[in-house]
């Protein structure tokens, strides 16, 4: 699953296979990219660049053009000895780009584009996105705390971590485990949620997040995603599931130590009255 720190670490095992020596060729067997003529802008050109930012993979090359990609649920890219045959029909890849003797291949995912760097750079997709909690030098909590009190009040908490605009990085995975690690119902509105709390969530979340981003997603926490009506390790609760959000994302808590509470708790707090203001 593609949360932030799955696209830092995956540019990081492309730097590389993609940087060095001159690409020598990109080939689009997917029908998405067929057609497109990849190859006579990317043959010859040299990776300058493997970046993340949030969730989209940024492939930047020294003739000014970037290959733009989100893998979303399900995309992924592979990287084989070009001679070397591949765990999936090789007429699927979206691209495939070769150097030195490493074929590079991109499959499914919600896009993938070729663009300037010009045109990367205005794309709303990006320029939207809020401080990317993979990157330590972004993480400013109290301007996200701020922005997470920018968002409609009512909105679960859970769902308002995953708005890449406010805050860029967490997905799924990481919402379930930070609120059941703080012991906060995910589904509880933001305005019963405190400003220290929020401020907590994001200190949990960023140093392991900014690790797994480096090291790789194996190291992630996984104390109750996925373990619906099993008992909560921490106190032999009850965890509960139900979909969330827009895309109706599975979510998970303990019924027992995440207990639901009124939304009066963080509108009635003076600290949530004086964020309103100004
Ligand atoms: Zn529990």
């Amino acid at each position: 699953m593609s949360e932030g720190d799955s696209i830092h670490h995956l540019a990081r095992r492309l730097r590389p296979a993609l940087m060095g020596s001159p690409l020598e060729g990109a080939w689009n067997p997917g029908g998405r990219t067929r057609g497109r003529r990849w190859d006579r802008q990317l043959r010859g050109a040299s990776v300058v660049g493997v970046t993340a930012r949030g969730k989209h993979l940024l492939i930047r090359t020294d003739n000014g053009l970037v290959v733009h990609n989100h893998l979303g649920m399900s995309g992924s890219w592979l990287v084989r000895p070009h001679e070397e045959s591949w765990p999936r029909p090789p007429e699927t890849a979206w691209v495939v780009l070769r150097r030195a003797g490493r074929d590079v291949a991109q499959f499914g995912g919600p896009f993938l584009l070729l663009r300037t760097r010009a045109e990367t750079l205005g794309d709303p997709r990006l320029r939207r996105l809020g401080p990317d909690l993979c990157v330590a030098r972004e993480v400013d909590v109290p301007r996200i705390v701020r922005r997470l009190r920018d968002d409609d009040g009512t909105r679960p908490v859970g769902d308002a971590f995953l708005d890449q605009r406010t805050m860029a990085g967490v997905g799924n995975v990481w919402k379930v485990e930070v609120c059941w690690a703080l012991g906060i119902h995910p589904l509880l509105p933001l305005d019963a949620v405190t400003d220290d709390e929020l401020a907590a969530m994001v200190r949990w979340i960023a140093p392991r997040i900014q690790r797994c981003g480096r090291l790789g997603t194996h190291l992630r926490p996984r104390e109750i995603y996925g373990r619906a009506a099993r008992p909560c390790p921490r106190c032999r609760g009850r965890v509960l599931q139900r979909g969330s959000g827009d895309d109706h994302r599975p979510t998970y808590w303990c019924a027992d130590c995440q207990p639901w509470r009124s939304a009066l708790v963080g509108r009635d707090a003076p600290l949530a009255t004086a964020r309103r203001v100004g």
